[in-house]
């Protein structure tokens, strides 16, 4: 059975090329430097995949920054501001994914968006009505060239026609359907260039038919493809899918003339049912997705080689490949020298599943796959007992019960008894959590690290630091004041290290955005407060002060959204483990005397699945429970306060009131608070704060400016339940343009305060 991969993560083992084009972006070094990395990081990576013995070694699967821009790049679907700087072509790529601010101009960057249900981000392609789409670039060709060069014909990577028009944004009145003809001719002449070089194969990926599609969706793809694949001439055409299943599409998908046919069986829930179901055409090959390219465990064989017998029983050809890009998980394991033996021979990265890939080529062309070596020590290390099982947070999660999830008193009882304990004025005022993480502070972490000052030293400092900006907080005149999250790297790391089960690596970076990379922690075990995590903080910030002083959580799906989670046990247990261990610190908190505990779900939103259809069973239906679990043990007069980084929850407003947090934060300056309405519409019980001002720019918003805010905010929301707060925490920006943003936050609350009362 031959092998392939969907692509290959490109910031290198040690993150080369995040390095060198961030000096790039300093004018440290100029493009033949960077080039240099770049072009060695995808030798050796070719190298790899060659010596691996994998049969299908993808190329173009490199980018600067990222593939959909890439193809936006290749299709001359630039907007004209960034073509218009005179910049060389790179830097006007680098233009369109960073912004550009110098002598030639002042542009922003495109739009950036999770690329569907991963952490990886992609730049958002603009086409308006003067678009002139057609072939203009040579990037995947010259990479083809490389390739070849250096002794492999790979299989080129491009995003394909569907997905490119699908995920663009139309600023005009022209639609995707408008481009049709354009792409596909495009997409032509890319593989009649293909075609002229040599190449094989070339691989279309179509993530976008995962989603939900409605009958112009699917339209849109058969016209599309109907056009490209009639004039493909000598070359074969692999459509790739990854992320989910097909099922809306999997008849139109089966029937066009491609090749080759790429679906997913880690992820996809029908995949395996619609190829039984409906059978794979024979004259096609079948890419069948079976090791799982999003998470860093060990592939089971046995459960590949079961798949694999369906498949063979319903399709003809069929190729073993991974589920969707590598690029979703870190490089290679054999940067990690802190992993004990024990626990490393659980994982695969990237470089350790080309390896599953060529064990898994040789165990299936055996007479007898169930008996090779490989096969048994598969399953040997599959049956061990995993070390870090906890029987009683087991049978505490087995015991829960709606009752468990039930805050009481209800809601409107509680608002009043809360109203009546703090008497807050009008339109309180407060901040997210973080405060700028200066130089001294990020010093003071690593001086603790690495042992340069002692445990006393580090406390010393952080209590003056905790004591300062509780003293700049009430000069300032905030209402429910914060402690600053000084102690804090990251808001799933920090709780990560205070729980058993967690495991964290040391160079297990997983690109985020461009030169972005983040290192998720890993659910090894059951997971169980290991001790107290932040109550030491908060009662010494309450200590100073007379005004509440809120206790700062992550909440438990954020905490399993950011994380490695585990396959051997499902998401809600997990999430269930982690809500019992920060309900602890939740309960604790309580018993020193805090009287406002906040409890980030920054990320709940992120994993939202991809379709429609799923999203209750497969997510909100123990997302939202997880989250209650944690809060539902407190008294009646302890508020509970959440915090999401955006407002796309429109379509999921009613699992948010449902949350029962007694307030809410969020992002909503960026999105033109177009939330406001869906809040009014859905009678939003929850007190709000939609951020009154953006703090991913330097910029301080006047107070006239908040004021505006505010009163478009109590066109719609009942005065007694709003809130004034920044849109996010204030850790990533420097002190000068901190304090101005929120003095002016709180003179506009005050004003506000004096006109409606
Ligand atoms: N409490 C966190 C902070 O202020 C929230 C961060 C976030 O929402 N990403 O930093
Ligand atoms: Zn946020």
């Amino acid at each position: 059975m031959n092998t392939s991969i969907i692509g290959y993560p490109r910031i290198g083992g040690l993150r080369e090329l995040k390095f060198a084009s961030e000096k790039y972006f300093r004018g440290e070094i100029d493009q033949a430097e960077l080039e240099k990395v770049a072009k060695q990081i995808r030798l050796y990576d070719l190298d790899l995949q060659k010596k691996s013995g994998l049969d299908f070694i993808p190329s173009n699967d490199f980018s600067y920054y990222d593939g959909v821009l890439d193809t936006a790049f290749l299709l001359n679907a630039v907007p004209e501001r960034y073509t218009s700087l005179g910049l060389s072509p790179l830097d006007t790529f680098f233009a369109a994914a960073r912004g550009y601010q110098g002598e030639k101009g002042d542009v922003k960057a495109l739009a950036m968006k999770k690329w569907f249900n991963t952490n990886y981000h992609y730049i958002v392609p603009e086409i308006d009505d003067a678009a002139d789409i057609k072939l203009a670039g040579t990037k995947p060709f010259d990479l083809f060239n490389e390739a070849l060069e250096n002794g492999v014909k790979t299989k080129p990577v491009i995003v394909g026609a569907y997905t490119f028009l699908k995920l663009a944004r139309y600023i005009g009145k022209k639609t995707a359907a408008d481009f049709v003809d354009a792409a596909a001719a495009a997409y032509s002449e890319i593989l009649k260039k293909f075609a002229d070089l040599g190449a094989e194969w070339v691989q279309f990926d179509e993530p976008s038919l995962v989603m939900d599609m409605t009958a112009e969706d699917k339209k849109l793809f058969v016209s599309l493809y109907e056009k490209i694949l009639s004039a493909k001439g000598s070359v074969k055409v692999l459509a790739q899918t990854y992320f989910g299943d097909v099922r809306d599409v999997y008849t139109e998908l089966t029937s066009l003339a491609f090749d080759g046919i790429g679906l997913d069986f880690v992820e996809g829930k029908k995949s395996l049912e619609l190829v039984r179901a409906n059978g794979f055409p024979k004259d096609k090959i079948l890419f069948a997705g079976l090791v799982n390219g999003k998470n860093i465990w060990k592939c089971s064989y046995e459960k590949v080689l079961a798949n694999l017998e369906i498949l063979k029983a319903n399709a003809g050809e069929i190729v073993i490949n991974t589920s969707c890009s590598l690029q979703h998980v870190p490089v290679t394991l054999a940067n990690e020298s802190k992993l004990p033996e024990n626990v490393k021979k659980h994982f695969a990265f990237a470089e350790e599943k080309l390896a599953e890939i060529a064990e898994l080529k040789k165990i299936t062309s055996a007479d007898a796959p169930e008996k090779t070596e490989e096969y048994l020590a598969n399953k040997a290390l599959h049956s061990e007992v995993r070390s870090g099982a906890n029987d009683e947070v087991r049978a505490k999660v087995a015991k829960l019960t709606d009752k468990d999830f039930t805050r009481l008193p209800a809601f409107a009882e509680r608002e009043k008894v809360q109203k009546e304990r703090f008497k807050l004025p009008l339109f309180p005022t407060t901040t997210i959590g973080s405060f700028p993480q200066t130089a001294d502070v990020k010093g003071a972490r690593k001086d603790l690290r690495t042992g340069n000052i002692t445990n006393d030293e580090y406390e010393t400092f952080m209590k003056k630091k905790i004591a300062e900006c509780v003293a700049l907080q009430e000069e300032i005149g905030l209402d429910v004041l914060v402690h600053g999250e000084f102690e804090r790297n990251d808001m799933v790391e920090y709780f990560g290290e205070c729980l058993d089960g967690y495991i964290f690596t040391e160079k297990a970076w997983v690109q985020s955005y461009g030169t972005r990379c983040v290192k998720p922690p890993v659910v090894w075990g059951d997971i169980s407060r290991a001790k107290p995590m932040t109550v030491k903080w908060s009662v010494y910030a309450q200590s100073l002060t007379s005004k509440p002083m809120k206790g700062m959580l992550t909440g438990p799906v954020t905490i399993l959204n950011w994380s490695f989670p585990r396959e051997d046990i499902s998401l809600k247990e997990s999430a269930l483990q982690i809500a019992l261990a920060i309900r602890e610190e939740v309960l604790d908190l309580e018993a020193n005397g805090i009287s406002i505990i906040q409890v980030d779900e920054a990320a709940l939103r992120e994993k939202l699945p991809l379709r429609r259809a799923d999203w209750r069973e497969d997510y909100l239906d123990w997302a939202i429970p997880a989250f209650r679990y944690v809060h539902s043990g407190v008294r009646p007069e302890t508020q509970i306060h959440t915090h999401m980084c955006y407002s796309e929850f429109a379509d999921i407003i009613k699992d948010i009131d449902n949350m029962d947090a007694d307030v809410i934060t969020f992002e909503a300056s960026r999105s033109d608070l177009t939330i406001l309405d869906v809040l009014k519409e859905n009678n939003f019980r929850t007190e709000v704060g939609p951020g009154v001002y953006d703090i991913h720019s330097p910029r301080v918003p006047s107070k006239e400016e908040i004021k505006a805010a505010v009163a478009k905010m109590l066109d719609r929301i009942p005065a007694e339940k709003l809130w004034v707060n920044p849109d996010c925490g204030l850790k990533t920006r420097g002190t000068k343009e901190t304090v101005p943003s929120l003095t002016n936050l709180v003179n506009a609350a005050k004003e506000a305060r004096n006109e409606n009362s």
